[in-house]
Parts: C-alpha cells; sequence; structure tokens
C-alpha cells in the first residue's frame, strides 16, 4: 500500500536529494522550482506520459524500468533537439493497492537514470489513481540562443541518417506479447527496458551545426520519418539495405521479420537526422554508429518511398507502433 500523499512527496524528495544541479536554485519545498538558464541561452521543456496498460505493464516491467523508460521519453526529446537537461518534473497517480516498494523502485530507476545526466527531480505531484499506474514526466532542457534541431529543415538533396539499431525493443516487447520470458537485463533486452537517450551525440551536432533537422525515434521509423517529412514539407527516399537492423530476439527466429520493427517497430529512442549533402557526418559520434539511410526529395504530398536492391521504389505507409492495442 503505498504511503500518504505527504509522507509520499516527502520520501521521493528525500530520494530526489541524490542529484543537485547548478541551474536548481529551489526544488521540491517551494510551491514552485526556480531554474537559472546560461545566458543567451533557449529553454526546452517536453511531457510525456508512462500509463499502465498502454506503455508499460506491471507483470513485464519491472518498475525500475518503467522509471528509466519513463525518464527516457523527456531525455530523448531534449536529445532530439540538441539539448542539455536541465531538470525534471514528475507527477505520479498510483491505485490505493499499489505496493510502496514499487514506488520506490519506480523513483530509484528514474533518478539513477537522472544522476548520470545530473539531472535534478525539481518538482512534481502525486495522488490516488482510480485505476491504471499513471506517470507525467516533464523535462527541460536549454540550447545555446537559436541552435535547437528543429523537424522543419529538411531540404530536397539532403540525406537522411539515424543512429544505433532500429527494431531492437520491438523485437522485445513482441516477445513478451507471445508470452516469451525475457531477462530484463540480458543484452539484447536492455534495449527495451532500459533504452539509452542520445544526448551526448544530440550536442554534438547542435554544437557543430551540421544537421539540417532531427527527431528521435519513439514512434517507429515510418512514422516519425513521416512527421519530419510533413514538417519540412518533403519527401523520403528510405535505402532498404541500408537500415541498421537489430537482432531479433531467439524467440522470434520464425515468423517476424527484422526489417518490419526496423522500419515500424517504437520505442528504440534512436535520433534521426538529415545533413545538407556536403556536410561531414561522421560514422559514430559520441560512441554511436551512425548510417546514412536515405535522402531527402521533393515531394509536395510529404510521402516516403523504401527503395528495395533493385532500385524499385514501394510507398512506406506510416505502420506507427500502437503500444500494446491489439
Ligand atoms: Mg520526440
Amino acid at each position: 500500500v503505498p504511503l500518504p500523499e505527504t509522507d509520499l512527496t516527502a520520501r521521493i524528495r528525500r530520494q530526489a536529494r541524490k542529484a543537485r544541479a547548478k541551474a536548481l536554485v529551489a526544488g521540491i519545498g517551494d510551491d514552485s522550482a526556480v531554474l537559472r538558464l546560461p545566458e543567451r541561452h533557449d529553454l526546452l521543456v517536453t511531457t510525456d506520459f508512462s500509463i499502465e496498460g498502454v506503455h508499460f505493464r506491471r507483470e513485464w516491467h519491472p518498475a525500475d524500468s518503467v522509471g528509466h523508460r519513463c525518464l527516457v521519453r523527456g531525455l530523448s526529446d531534449i536529445a532530439a533537439m540538441g539539448g542539455t537537461p536541465v531538470a525534471a518534473f514528475l507527477s505520479l497517480a498510483v491505485p490505493a493497492d499499489l505496493p510502496q516498494d514499487w514506488i520506490d523502485d519506480f523513483v530509484n530507476g528514474l533518478l539513477e537514470l537522472a544522476a548520470r545526466f545530473k539531472l535534478p527531480l525539481a518538482g512534481g505531484d502525486t495522488s490516488e489513481s482510480p485505476g491504471a499506474v499513471t506517470a507525467d514526466i516533464i523535462v527541460t532542457g536549454a540550447v545555446p540562443r537559436g541552435t535547437a534541431l528543429l523537424r522543419s529543415g529538411a531540404r530536397p538533396g539532403d540525406s537522411i541518417y539515424v543512429t544505433g539499431e532500429l527494431g531492437a525493443s520491438a523485437g522485445v516487447l513482441h516477445a513478451l506479447m507471445r508470452g516469451e520470458q525475457i531477462a530484463p537485463n540480458a543484452k539484447a533486452a536492455r534495449r527495451h527496458f532500459y533504452p539509452e537517450p542520445r544526448l551526448a551525440l544530440g550536442e554534438w551536432l547542435r554544437d557543430r551545426k551540421l544537421a539540417s533537422a532531427c527527431i528521435d525515434l519513439s514512434d517507429g521509423l515510418s512514422t516519425d520519418l513521416g512527421h519530419l517529412c510533413d514538417e519540412s514539407a518533403v519527401g523520403a527516399l528510405i535505402y532498404e539495405h541500408s537500415l541498421p537492423r537489430a537482432p531479433l530476439p531467439e524467440a522470434l527466429r520464425f515468423g517476424a521479420s527484422a526489417l518490419h520493427f526496423a522500419l515500424h517497430g517504437g520505442e528504440d529512442y534512436e535520433l534521426l537526422l538529415t545533413a545538407a549533402p556536403k556536410a561531414k557526418i561522421p560514422e559514430r559520434i559520441a560512441k554511436v554508429p551512425v548510417r546514412r539511410i536515405g535522402e531527402v526529395i521533393a515531394d509536395k504530398n510529404h510521402r516516403a518511398w523504401l527503395v528495395d536492391s533493385h532500385s524499385q521504389r514501394k510507398p512506406l505507409g506510416r505502420g506507427g507502433w500502437e503500444h500494446f492495442r491489439e
């Protein structure tokens, strides 16, 4: 059973003390947090829900993984903008019969990831939920004025790049849905349970002004590429053979396609970026492989196409990941 609300807030405050940061003038304990940005910086703000039954299941995801994934959703958005995270805020509603241990592990999973980026938990709210565990994470970040990476800067002729490998998270989720037992700490499974936000990579791109547009892959390549094409008013060609596909879990060797997960699977939290043809994008940035997977084309309908090894084009539909709604 969770602690009463005031005790719960006090407990989270004690847990949150681990990470202090220069930018935080006042945090939990005042009516509002006071954040101090470096001079001549823009503030980034992003907010994301993590809802039981939609984004995670208690029977599949350990509480610390739920906390980690909750914060990654926000941190990945800051990474996509080229931002440096400044402070996080958590609003958490839990059912009356939830064990306090679950909440402790959730908060610890979230704070362990936050500590790695010296990110303070600077406030939030707690409440009882009539049903599902519901967490709303707000992450703030900063960029030197005018340098945020936007979705809207891609131009015909630009190259399209992706970081890391795609489809690992969806592969694990698919195995879980099939009733397979997956150890959260197994190397291949960590990409689903403990994904890595690409913050250093985003900052690297921002500082060098090499990317014309950028987005993080939370809903899947086909869907997020679609958002980028819409915002930039362009189309895209994706070369099937150049997609970095994550190997599938053992349990999915048959009847599942690594290409399908790479194209449509969500929650990899890699970055998709575009850059002018003459921009020199290294093969590795901040220790993460970066692959050229396609190019931006002019298309007033903002369509994307998959190009196979025979140079045949097929439309790349936006097959966005619908979490577990089947
Ligand atoms: Mg995003």
